[in-house]
Order: C-alpha cells, then structure tokens, then sequence
C-alpha cells in the first residue's frame, strides 16, 4: 500500500530545511498498513525559539508590504496548491488514512479556495471614523499582531494550517505552525509552495514535533502574539491554562458531539442518506461529524433502516484505491480508543445495527451504528471522532431541542424538516456555533465557523476571522 519510508523531513525555518537542534527524530506510520511511513525532526523548545526568532524578524517588512504584492502572493499560492493537487492528495491520503478521492475533491481544492478567498481580503481591511465629542478627529487602524502560533490536528491537516496561515498572512501577520505528529507531511509541503509563490523567509515556519515540547514551547513562548488551536477540548483546556502565562490570545476549534435531528415531515429518504455521509465522511474523524442522529419517532424505523444498509454498503480499503470509501483510522491509538467506545456502547445497552472491528493490517473500522441509544450512554455523550453513530428517538420539538442541547459540545448541528419556520425557530434553540437545515457538512472560506460552549471561541474564515488575527489601534487628533 504505498509506503514511502524514504520521506526523511525536516523542520522549516527561515524557508530552508533543517535539523532538529538536538538530532532527534520520531516516526510516523501508515495507517492502512501499520508499517513505517516518514521520520520526522522531533523539533524542541530551542527549534521552537529559532522558529519564533525568524518569524519575529521578519514580521515587520511582511506587515509593511503593499498589501496588492501580499494578496498576489496569496493568490500565487492557491494556484500552485490546485497545480499539486495530485501529489498533495496522495501524501494526505498515505499520511492520515482518508481516501485519495476525499482528498483530492475536498481538501486540496478547499485549501486553494482558502488561499483565494483570504488573498482579497489583504487590500480591503481598514478602520473606521468614529464620531467623538470636541474639536478632534478619532479613527481606528486595525494592526496585525505579531507571530500567530497555529497548533493542529490531524484529521485535515493541509485544509486546516490554510485556515489558520492564509488569512494571518493576508493581515500582515507571521505564523508557526507546529502540524500534528501523526500527520505533517502536507503542512511541511504546504511551506514550500508558499515559499515558492513569493513568501518571504522567515514568514511561515513548520516545528514538527510532540504536542507537549513543541506545541507546549509555542503556547508558552513571550514572542507568540496568539495561538490559534484546533483540536481536543481537553488540550484547548491545557493550551489555555498555559497561555495565561504570558496573557497571550487565544481562540479554540475543539470537539463536538453533533446532533442530527431529521422530523417526520422531512424529506426522509434524503435526510437519511445524508445522516450517513454526515458521520462517516472522513471515517468519522471530523470535529462536526453529526454523531448522534435524533429521529422523530414515527419515521425511526425507516431512517435506521436507511442508515444501516448505507453503512454497509460504504467501500473499504487502501487510501490510494479510487473506489475506496472508507480509509482506516489515522492511528493505532486512535483506533484502539475508538474500538473502546464500540465495546462500551454494547456494554452499556444500546444495540449494535452494523460496524465493529474489521480484521486484518492496518486501523480499519466498519462503519457502526447503534441504535436503543438513551442520552446518558456513553456513545451518546462523548466524542468518539470516528465511524460510530448514535442514533436516539424524540417524541416532538421541544424533546429534540432538548436532548440535543444536553451536551457540554456546542460546535454544529443539522435539522431536517420542510416546515420552514419549524426550521428556524429550532435553529435559534439549538447551542452550536453553525446549525445546517436540510444539508450538512457545508463549509466556504467565507463562512464563519466556529464553537460554543466546550466546542471553544473565536471564530475562523469569513470576515470574522481577521477581527481575531488583528488589534485595533485608535487615533486621536486635535482638529
Ligand atoms: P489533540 O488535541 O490531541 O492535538 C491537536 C494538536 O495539539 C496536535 O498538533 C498536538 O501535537 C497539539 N498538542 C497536544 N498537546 C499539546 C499541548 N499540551 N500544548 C500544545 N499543543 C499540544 O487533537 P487530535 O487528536 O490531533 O485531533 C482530534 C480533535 O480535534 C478532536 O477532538 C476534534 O474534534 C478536534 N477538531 C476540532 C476541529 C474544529 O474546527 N473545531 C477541527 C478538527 C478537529
């Protein structure tokens, strides 16, 4: 399946690869195998300060660009990803275990839908006149902020360092980005091509490296401005506590235990084929994956049958195969936490319909389906971030708006209904940083996104995002 051990990387600094200072590497495996994938530099608190170091210096003539030179920059960048498009979907598809075909029609071309979209912000951010008692003129300037440390994870790494790194470059900010340990290979990859679009050294540099040294030495570094983190709630926890240390910014994409809520008087059939893709795209491991389908209990029966049979029929098998549907999970402990999760949800009552361990190499799971599921269950609660899917009955609105708010998560939701104003007054209700009616899983680079409750705060792409990534400066003059 594909191993490509030859990958030997480095860590990028200052555009240019190096060593780890202290020599160290660890290794990554492929997931669909289990076998040896890449080494990587195992970077440390000092390639973290060299890293900072660079960044810092070269903050202030990347801030002072002519923002056109910047934005062509960013647009260069777009375009040489949809160029790669090919090589970059294969190095994700080997390195996290999704399907080529998944990340050759989404996260490649979102990532340079990124690009694109951030690269018209960079000549259009300004300030405001502001109205102010007395003789004086009073305006505000937005300021980008320094180095803007992004932290990832694994399940989109080459669509998620975008989010992160396009729109803090459009705004004239510096970045490092320290991508997840499982899975660095497009974010390394993703480094070079914007040094080769014209992104000066320095601008954009990649620690790889543990979570608690690399990640940990960027949370707490005084030259970081702001972290932008995506990941699990209880690291969004940890990367906060330590902020404090230095006051630092902050915003956090975290876990999610979404609901699902398709009523009677939806269009069933499409709601149910769509409740299959919505958890089980990219084998479950999405932040908003719709992980707990609440069905009204007239239409449960037949939404179940949907369901179970399209769980069934999802293909799969090696990554790299075009027919593949489903890829393995991303890593043995992953795995091994997910298949927990199956055990507990039969132990604790609920009624396995499809799914379970699938033998042979490499982190495959089928794609599973409980049903009998009641709220305190444990596979109704807390994110599995893989194929398992809850699936619990309602009686009327006000049940489904309560079971679903019944959750310490709060990042997405999706209602299924052809009562229009039943749609909106139930999207109003529900606690989640997006609510999708008669859809799910939809995302635009324009689009706010972002989490309530213990999903986190702070908002990315969209308008939203530059507010987070700026300061506002405000002006005084005696007229
Ligand atoms: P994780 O929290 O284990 O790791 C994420 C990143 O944080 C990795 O790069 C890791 O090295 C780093 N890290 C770990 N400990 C750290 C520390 N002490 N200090 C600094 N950095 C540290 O998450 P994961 O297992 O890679 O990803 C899965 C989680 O990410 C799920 O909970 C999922 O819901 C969440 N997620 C959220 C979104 C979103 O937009 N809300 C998107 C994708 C994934």
């Amino acid at each position: 399946m594909g191993d490509t051990r030859e990958t030997v990387k480095r860590l990028w600094i200052d555009n240019a690869e190096r060593e780890a200072l202290s020599g160290e590497t660890f290794d990554t495996a492929n997931p669909a195998t289990g076998g040896a994938l890449a080494r990587l530099a195992r970077g440390r608190r000092e390639d973290v300060d060299a890293a900072v170091t660079s960044a810092r210096a070269a903050f202030p003539r990347w801030a002072a660009m002519d923002p056109n030179e910047r934005a062509r920059i960013l647009w260069k960048a777009g375009e040489l990803i949809l160029a790669r498009c090919e090589e970059l979907a294969r190095l994700e598809a080997l390195d996290t275990g999704k399907p080529i075909t998944a990340a050759r029609a989404i996260d490649v071309p979102r990532t340079a839908d990124t690009f694109f979209y951030f690269s018209g912000w960079a000549t259009k951010l300004g300030g405001e006149t502001i109205p102010v008692r007395g003789p004086f003129l009073n305006y505000t300037v937005r300021e980008p902020l320094g180095v803007i440390g992004a932290i990832i994870p694994w399940n989109f790494p080459l669509l998620l360092a975008a989010r992160k790194v396009a729109p803090a470059l459009a705004v004239g900010n510096v970045v490092v980005v320290k991508p997840p340990e499982e899975a660095s290979l497009t974010t390394l990859e993703l480094a070079r091509i914007l040094a080769e679009a014209g992104v000066p050294p320095g601008v954009v540099n990649v620690v790889t490296g543990h979570g608690e040294e690399a990640g940990a030495a960027l949370v707490e570094h005084p030259g970081v401005a702001k972290i932008s983190f995506t990941g699990g709630t209880e690291t969004g926890r940890t990367i906060m506590r330590a902020a404090a240390g230095t006051l630092k910014k902050v915003s956090l994409e975290l876990g999610g235990k979404s609901p699902n809520i398709v009523f009677a008087d939806a269009d069933v059939e499409s709601a149910a084929k769509a409740a299959v893709t919505a958890i089980f795209y990219n084998q479950g491991e999405l932040c908003t994956a719709g992980s707990r389908l609440l069905v009204e209990r007239s239409v449960h029966d037949r939404v179940l049958e949907v369901v179970t049979s399209g769980a069934r029929r999802l293909v799969p098998g090696d990554p790299l195969d075009p027919s593949t549907q489903m890829g393995p999970l991303v890593s043995e402990a992953h795995f091994t936490k997910v298949l927990g999760y199956i055990d507990r949800g039969a132990a604790e009552g609920a009624r396995r319909e499809t799914g379970g361990r699938r033998e042979g190499p490499g982190f495959f799971v089928e794609p599973t389906v409980f049903s009998a599921v009641s709220p305190s269950m444990s596979v109704a609660r807390e994110e599995i971030f893989g194929p398992v899917l809850a699936v619990l009955p309602f009686d009327d609105v006000e049940e489904a708006a309560r079971v679903a708010n019944a959750t310490e998560f709060g990042l997405a939701a999706g209602i299924w209904t052809r009562d229009v104003g039943k749609a909106h007054a139930l999207a109003a209700r529900l606690s989640a940083g997006t609510v999708w009616i008669n859809t799910y899983n939809r995302f635009d680079a324009a689009s706010p996104y972002g989490g309530t409750k213990q999903s986190g705060f702070g908002r990315e792409n969209g308008r939203a995002v530059l507010d987070e990534l700026t300061q506002l400066k405000s002006v005084w003059v005696s007229l």
